[in-house]
Formats: structure tokens, C-alpha cells, sequence
């Protein structure tokens, strides 16, 4: 069976791709990736549906993809846009897609497909055709891969719908995720990024977090170990000790704080306020004072003054982020935030954005200087688009997708190895170096 795959949104996503993938191949026994869609028997497209904007991404992306699309073809759309509108009014707004299936389907994609689109009425196929693995790498390179810990989140924030669509915080267990881990070793994998909506509330029976690090950690000795979504009301001291204390730990750490006015913050549930998040950061730069710190912020947020603004303003410059996302407000309707007042004017929330941008490329320009004329290890990831002789990796302080990229001159032959690389130059978001050794 021939599928053409497309995942939009979250890395969380991603994964839930490979799962879905793995379900067709155990349905319907051997499959084929195909980057031409033209050559697919099976457009699979999982979409994200948390905003406005997201939506229309995965619409787009839809009719796009059935344009051309063939008799013999079938287009299955899965995800959280599904999840989030009834699937009669889908199916009378894109009659080009044969099937819609939600959120919590991804190990039995294969079957439904089976079922409802190349089976005869009457055949039954049980549920023993299931698949909890993944078609690992199908979204990501060899190198490296996502690791969901949790599904869900049981945090409230206002202005958020992932609660909703994908059910409260569920946590993986340790066995699941050290086998995922053991498989990706074997396949010699160089990174693993672990993710959840909410890395910190990780807790299956009695082990949080910190003990699922110090387990992964104990049980595999994959190269960088990297943690994405920290949230900054549950980032323990001893996690932090547990990352300075493990060397295959990113000292990288993604921290969104969405705002910094602790009017705001309370305004969007958050349940911290600005001081926490300054004896955090303190904190951090003190016990690992060369780790990289990662936010995102959102501006626009209805209720935001000037005066909440500077002080968002004022709460960057003063920390100095390595990297930061900024997202303008985006009022969906079914989120609690979407019933208060004093809503910002989309121009404003824009215009706001651009000033934080601004503001933080000059940040990024000096925190970047930190690694001029030292060596550092860089994965390699690729050939740069400018240049055959130039390749382009990350360092342990860069994570994929989000961040800048190292360029790389030098006699590279191996994608996906981690070498040591000597930065001669730092520019906005990205560095420049040489390879210290010939391939
Ligand atoms: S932590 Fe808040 S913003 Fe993040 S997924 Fe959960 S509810 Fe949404």
C-alpha cells in the first residue's frame, strides 16, 4: 500500500503519524512512503486544530492535496481539527475527503481505513490488526526522534483548547517509553527530544519526571537527550540538578511563559507570577550558567495595556532568552478566554509582536557571542540550500525546527554524526564554524 503522509503542527504530532503509519502497514501487512502524492493509493493528512490559523493551514493543505486527486485514491484526514468540529459538518465542507477519524484513533488508523474504505461491508476486522508502535522516522531523519512521555493536559490556561481536544494529562509508561528509546538506539539514533503538552506533570504511579530522566538516563546512552515543553509553575530544582548533572542532557531549556504582567498571567491561568519566573531563570543561569534558554510569549492578550506591555517589554531584555517564539492572541471561541473583555485589536496585537521580535534579535545577537572562536559538538543535519560545500548542523543549545542552524565548511561525508565543530562566527539566530576534523 502506497501512502503519501503530511503532518502539520506540534512535534507531539509527528508521532502520532508514525503510530498512525504503523497501523497501516500491520492492516494491511507492507507499505510504501511515497513523497509523490500523485503515487499514493493513501493521502493521510493529520492535522492541528488548536487555532484559527492552524485550521486553515490544515484545510489548505487538504484541498491542495485533493486538487489532483485520482479515482483510485483515498484521502483520510485524522488529528485535532477533527477532534474539534463534528464530522457531518466536515464532510459536507470538504466532500473531497473519504474519512475523518479524531485524536485517540492513531493505533487503529489502519483497521478504519480497512474497514470503512477497501473492505466489502460485511467483513469484520478485529481489533487484534492494533498497532502500538510507530513507523519510526517516516516524519523525522534517522537521526533523530520525538519521544512522547504524556497525552493530554490538565492544566486550564484560558486562552487554550489542547485541553479539549485531547483530554486530560495521561502519562506513558517508563517500560513503553525506554522500549521506544531501546528501539531508536538500535537504529543508532543520535537525539531524542522528549515531549508532552506538559513535560513537568509527567507522574505514572509513583514516578515523576526527575524519576523517568534518572531511568532514561540509567538505561540507554543515546548521545543528546533534549526536553521541550517545561512548564515554569512545576520546573523543580531537581530536575535541574538531574540535567547539570548528565552530560547527554541538553542544558537546554524550554520554558513558555506566555506573559510577564502577572495581571495577565492571572488573566490566563497560568498559576505563576513574574517573580517565580525571574528566581527560575536566576536560578538556572546560577547552578548552569552555559545552558540555553528557550520561551514564547503571546501578545494581544485581551485585558493587555501599554503598561502590561512594557512590562513584558522590560521582563525580556532583563532575562535575555537564547530563543523565543512570539504569538499574537488568537480568540477561539470554545476557550475561556474568548468571554473577557478589553479585547486588543488585532493591528496592535501584531504590531506588539513585531516590537518583541525586535527587541529579541538583538538578544539572541549577544547570547550567540558567548560561542565565538570555542569548539562545540554539532549533529550534522543536512546540505545548506545556499551552498553544495556547506552543511548545516545544531549544537546541544539549538533544538530542531525552532531554532537557528550552525554552517558548516569542511569535508562532510556522514549526515547524522556529532562532530566537533569550531564557531568562527555568530550572527541574529545562527553561527558559522569549521569542522576540526576531515571525514
Ligand atoms: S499547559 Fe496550558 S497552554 Fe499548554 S497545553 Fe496545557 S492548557 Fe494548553
Amino acid at each position: 500500500m502506497k501512502i503519501f503522509a503530511v503532518s502539520l503542527g506540534c512535534p507531539k504530532n509527528g508521532i502520532d503519524t508514525e503510530v498512525a503509519i504503523a497501523s497501516i502497514k500491520k492492516a494491511f501487512h507492507s507499505i510504501e512512503i511515497v513523497p509523490d502524492p500523485q503515487k499514493a493509493q493513501i493521502i493521510l493528512i493529520n492535522t492541528c486544530g488548536f487555532i484559527q490559523s492552524a485550521v486553515s493551514e490544515s484545510i489548505e493543505t487538504i484541498l491542495t492535496l485533493a486538487k489532483n486527486k485520482k479515482k483510485s485514491q483515498k484521502i483520510v484526514v485524522i488529528g485535532c481539527m477533527v477532534e474539534r468540529y463534528p464530522v457531518a459538518e466536515l464532510i459536507k465542507e470538504l466532500p473531497e475527503v473519504d474519512l475523518f477519524l479524531g485524536t485517540n484513533i492513531y493505533e487503529s488508523v489502519g483497521r478504519e481505513i480497512k474497514q470503512n474504505l477497501f473492505s466489502h461491508s460485511l467483513d469484520i476486522i478485529d481489533s487484534s490488526t492494533d498497532s502500538q508502535e510507530r513507523f519510526f522516522n517516516s516524519v523525522t531523519p534517522l537521526w533523530r526522534a520525538y519521544i512522547k512521555i504524556s497525552e493530554g493536559c490538565s492544566n486550564t490556561c484560558s486562552y487554550c483548547l489542547i485541553p479539549k481536544l485531547r483530554g486530560r494529562q495521561n502519562s506513558i509508561s517508563p517500560e513503553k517509553i525506554l522500549s521506544e528509546i531501546k528501539e531508536l538506539q538500535k537504529n543508532n539514533v543520535k537525539e531524542i527530544t522528549l515531549v508532552a503538552q506538559d513535560l513537568t506533570a509527567y507522574q505514572y504511579n509513583n514516578i515523576n519526571i526527575e524519576g523517568l530522566l534518572e531511568k532514561i538516563v540509567q538505561n540507554s546512552n543515546i548521545s543528546w537527550i533534549r526536553l521541550l515543553y517545561l512548564h515554569p509553575q512545576r520546573l523543580s530544582r531537581e530536575l535541574i540538578n538531574i540535567i547539570k548533572n548528565n552530560r547527554n542532557i541538553c542544558p537546554y531549556f524550554d520554558i513558555p511563559i506566555q506573559h510577564a504582567s502577572n495581571k495577565i498571567l492571572r488573566l490566563m491561568a497560568r498559576r505563576y507570577k513574574q517573580e517565580n519566573l525571574r528566581e527560575l531563570f536566576a536560578h538556572i543561569r546560577d547552578v548552569l550558567p552555559e545552558a540555553s534558554i528557550r520561551t514564547t510569549v503571546i501578545t494581544g492578550f485581551p485585558g493587555e495595556t501599554l503598561d502590561d506591555f512594557e512590562i513584558l517589554k522590560e521582563f525580556i531584555s532583563e532575562i535575555g532568552f537564547d530563543h523565543l517564539g512570539a504569538f499574537t492572541y488568537s480568540d477561539e471561541e470554545e476557550a475561556p478566554a474568548c468571554n473577557l473583555k478589553d479585547k486588543v485589536p488585532e493591528k496592535v496585537a501584531l504590531q506588539r509582536k513585531k516590537d518583541i521580535i525586535r527587541i529579541q534579535k538583538s538578544i539572541s545577537k549577544k547570547r550567540l557571542k558567548r560561542w565565538k572562536d570555542k569548539t562545540v559538538d554539532v549533529l550534522i543535519e543536512g546540505i545548506s540550500q545556499e551552498s553544495e560545500l556547506l552543511y548545516y548542523g545544531r549544537t546541544m543549545h539549538q533544538a530542531p525546527d525552532i531554532d537557528g542552524v550552525v554552517y558548516l565548511s569542511g569535508e562532510i561525508k556522514k549526515l547524522g554524526e556529532i562532530i566537533p565543530v569550531r564557531i568562527n562566527d555568530t550572527h541574529i539566530y545562527d553561527m558559522a564554524g569549521e569542522t576540526e576534523q576531515k571525514f
